[in-house]
């Protein structure tokens, strides 16, 4: 082949404008795979720009094609020496991505990556979407007869991650999908963690409701439900892999094996244990290891509130676009492990009235005993993500400095026990948290407490644990002494003072001389090396002391690696102690942590109530901490007083008033004490929100449609038990169809659904709703007028909004003076209206003459200030 790059550039122009499947134009690497077996799959192609099959396939390239021909969906990272290389398309893809140098072999694209860059480059090919996999030589290059052997050891892919450099503190989902009759079964795994969470869902919506819920990074799915998955995973940019039906059989089985169980009956998977046998022979497959999982979570609807992605947006739950949020506020833990589970606590608030009462419990205990929380939060300090260090001994990928920071987490635990012992509710807690003092004595007894070097240098074992390992240590040290003598001797022997000794991978020890002063080496020096500025020899000594030092070295690496590995391995007989320890380290910081935030922001502890619904001087928990004087409301509801029709005016605190009762609900069922003076709340099975202009962009929906959708969902699934906000529903469409449909819905919420629903609205109209039914109230935000403008009080009483103050909220914002003076003209002149015409909104044709003839023009430069 003359030039392959070239041609293969041709080659790709030349298909380029014919492709109508991706999948049905050959790339380079296929016709490679062409040549080696000889197959003429060309019928469609450019006989004259077929130069590769000159291509000479030697050993080497043949051991590539055929590992590629299993990976072709990756890119392949083929290790090379000191490199990681790519060829072909991966080539290009690889250096476009990295922005690393495209060089040729046998004129193939070709790109590599120093072996110890690697993580750095992994992470920008994981986080650009591809899926990577790496292949290693089996044996070492020098002791191979032949080709060196080389396998794929891992298969990188954004949803599969345990290396903790790719990841960061948070979740990482991988989700598994899978099409039955009536619903779509779901598995999310955190493979970092090895958490498992079974979730059925609705319908596709349900699918994108839940993407924006929790961090997913990657789907998996059978073929057949690709196109239907594609769609959604790109509005959201997330990586999908298809499954070929392999995955989807023998489920049973699959998943007894992983699991280590004799039966699966007691995980109630039911058609969910398709999905989850798809992500064992998934995760067996990438890691190249059996997967380690935690059992299955099943996410009940009996047991956790169902949040959908509007409430949880509407009501900012989570960090997200719009900035401040509630995990912000709520999150002063101490570790990745403890900030992991708030985020989880927040997003499936409890629904059952114990569960609620017994986090209420400890987090009472907690905040009555501030002096013992302070300690505790300081003991939590000293601890390390455990969770992840468990998983990577599960995966055989711990290092040294993981079972440090394991010792040093089991170290803590005697004073936090004996901590939580002092105070008779945290007890129980105290009493669970696993002795396993003798795994923290085996660690610190083996493993040196400062971590130096690279496991297999020798710095890592005490000296103590193996005779052998210290004796070959002796040697390699006193090697490494002798061979400094040997320096110094050569050097006065020679009389070359620049007369060193040093060593490299290829020639093995040397000794170098300047070129100045080569001629003067003595002739029982061998020349092996000429470089511009010096001379490399060696001598029969030099190559003496290099094998005794090699073989040393050798033992060393052998002993060390093997003596961790033990280490490693009886750690793994605790794995389910470690496990329960994570867990329950995790719920104390969670506790603790509401306990302490509750002090910190004068929250209070909830009541829980079968119908009452009373909240005095309750406060917005994110918006307090941003305003400088934030004014507290009440709320009263109960099953008879059931609905509020909210009216005030712009800015003046409606939507902070009802979205601060939904948080107040919320916190009360995750768990957490509340912002108010007192709370006493009913528990809700669901919070449902309608707020805001929320445009479907993925979709295509507008903003009226995006807001009929999330009514209707409202209206299909609250119960009477449900606590429904709404803010402006109405306001997409006219004036006249707004206030109906907010009329009847309403209506219907209050006769039909009975649950307890506040309506922030502009339409004064729905007021009149409380003329007819007892149990709905109007609601407003207080407003004092003042010859300098409006004051918004932010106070809400009961009562309906005479104005609008629209004109002074514009002022507010700065509209030009001239506007705002015709804009009072203007509003002069219509109120002179009758209440039927306001109603209908249309002017007399004299009112419209009026406002025409009153018309002054407005000055240019203002108007371009505008
Ligand atoms: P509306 O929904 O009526 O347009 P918002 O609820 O968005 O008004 O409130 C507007 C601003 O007023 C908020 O961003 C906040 O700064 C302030 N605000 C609202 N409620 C209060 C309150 N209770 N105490 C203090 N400031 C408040």
């Amino acid at each position: 082949m003359q030039n392959n790059t070239r041609n293969y550039h041709r080659f790709k122009i030349a298909y380029g404008c014919c492709i109508i499947d991706s999948r049905q134009v050959l790339s380079i690497f296929d016709l490679l795979i062409n040549i080696k077996y000889g197959v003429k799959r060309m019928n469609h192609l450019n006989q004259e720009l077929f130069s590769t099959r000159n291509f000479k396939v030697t050993p080497m390239m043949k051991q590539y094609l055929d590992i590629k021909e299993k990976y072709k969906d990756a890119i392949l990272l083929f290790r090379l020496g000191d490199f990681y290389e790519a060829f072909f398309d991966d080539a290009l893809t690889v250096s476009k991505v990295l922005n690393i140098v495209l060089t040729k072999r046998q004129d193939a694209p070709m790109a590599g990556i120093p072996y110890h860059a690697l993580e750095n480059y992994l992470k920008k090919l994981v986080d650009s979407g591809f899926k990577v996999a790496i292949c290693e030589q089996m044996e070492d290059p020098a002791l191979a007869k032949g080709i060196v052997k080389r396998e794929v050891t891992r298969v990188v892919t954004p949803g599969t991650l345990i290396e903790d450099e790719l990841l960061t503190t948070e979740s990482n989902y991988m989700m598994s999908l899978y099409a039955s009759e009536n619903d779509i079964q779901c598995i999310l795994t955190d493979t970092s963690t090895g958490e498992v969470i079974v979730k059925k869902l609705d319908n596709v919506n349900e699918i994108a409701d839940f993407i924006q819920t929790h961090k997913i990074s990657q789907i998996i799915c059978p073929e057949d439900f690709y196109n239907d998955i594609l769609s959604v995973a790109r509005s959201f940019g997330i990586f999908v892999d298809k499954l070929d039906e392999w995955y989807y059989t023998n489920e049973e089985q699959t998943i007894k094996e992983a699991y280590g169980v004799v039966s699966i009956e007691h995980f109630e998977l039911g058609k969910a244990a398709k999905p989850l046998s798809a992500t064992i022979k998934y995760l067996n497959y990438t890691l190249n290891k059996n997967a380690k999982l935690k059992f299955p979570k099943i996410l009940e609807e009996s047991i956790y509130m169902n949040l959908d992605s509007a409430t949880v947006e509407n009501l900012s739950l989570i960090p997200g676009d719009k900035g401040k949020n509630l995990y912000d506020v709520l999150n002063r833990t101490k570790t990745p492990m403890g900030s992991r589970l708030l985020k989880w606590v927040i997003l499936h608030p409890l629904k059952d009235k114990n569960e609620i009462e017994k986090r209420l419990w400890y987090v009472e205990a907690f905040f009555e005993d501030t002096l013992l929380t302070n300690e505790i939060r300081e003991y939590l300090d000293g601890i390390y993500d455990i969770e992840r260090i468990i998983n990577r001994l599960e995966y055989d990928s711990a290092k040294p400095k993981d079972l440090i920071s394991l010792k040093n987490t089991l170290e803590v635990l005697q004073p936090i026990r004996d901590a939580l012992s002092t105070n008779e509710k945290l007890l129980p807690i105290a009493d669970s948290i696993p002795n396993v003092d003798d795994l923290r004595l085996k660690i610190e007894n083996t493993l040196y407490q400062e971590i130096e070097g690279e496991l297999g240098e020798g710095k890592i074992i005490r000296h103590g644990v193996s005779k052998e390992l210290d004796e070959y240590r002796e040697l390699l040290y006193h090697a490494n002494e002798k061979l400094k003598n040997f320096e110094e001797k050569e050097k006065h022997k020679t009389g070359i003072q620049k007369l060193k000794v040093s060593f490299n991978n290829v020639f093995g020890y040397y000794i170098e001389i300047p070129k100045g002063q080569a001629k003067l080496a003595p002739e029982s020096y061998t020349r092996i090396q000429t470089l511009v500025n010096a001379e490399r020899f060696t001598t029969a000594e030099l190559k003496d002391f290099e094998q005794k030092i090699l073989a040393a070295k050798e033992k060393v690496d052998i002993l060390e690696k093997m003596i961790f590995k033990n280490l490693c391995d009886e750690i793994k007989q605790y794995t389910q102690e470690l496990r329960k320890l994570a867990e329950l380290i995790s719920w104390i910081d969670v506790y603790s942590n509401f306990a302490y935030v509750s002090r910190l922001y004068n929250y209070v502890k909830p009541e829980i109530s079968d119908e009452e619904f009373k909240v005095l001087r309750g406060r917005h928990p994110v918006v307090e901490r941003f305003v400088e004087e934030f004014v507290p409301n009440d709320i009263y509801m109960d099953s008879t007083l059931r609905m509020f029709i909210l009216t005030g005016p712009n800015m003046s605190g409606k939507s902070t008033y009802i979205r601060q009762v939904g948080l107040i609900a919320l916190m009360t069922q995750i768990g957490c004490f509340v912002p108010a003076d007192f709370a006493k709340i009913p528990i809700f099975d669901r919070i449902f929100t309608r707020m805001g202009a929320r445009d479907d962009i993925s979709t295509g929906k507008s903003t009226f449609l995006t807001e009929m959708n999330e009514v209707a969902l409202i209206l299909a699934k609250a119960t009477k038990n449900s606590l429904v906000l709404l803010d402006e529903v109405g306001r997409g469409t006219s004036t006249f169809d707004g206030i109906s449909i907010a009329w009847a819905m309403s209506e219907y919420i209050y006769n039909e659904i009975k649950c307890k629903t506040i309506f922030a609205t502009h339409f004064t109209e729905l007021t009149e709703l409380s003329e007819g039914y007892n149990g709905i109230k109007n609601l407003t935000v207080d407003v004092k007028e003042t010859t300098d403008g409006v004051i918004f009080l932010h106070k809400v009483i009961e009562g309906v909004a005479d104005r609008s103050y629209g004109i002074e909220v514009a002022a507010i914002a700065g509209l030009p003076e001239s506007i705002i003076e015709r804009a009072k003209e203007i509003l002069n002149i219509i109120v002179e209206k009758s209440d039927i015409e306001k109603k209908v909104g249309i002017l007399k044709e004299g009112q419209m003459k009026k406002i025409k003839s009153t018309r002054k023009s407005i000055p240019e430069g203002q108007m371009k200030l505008f």
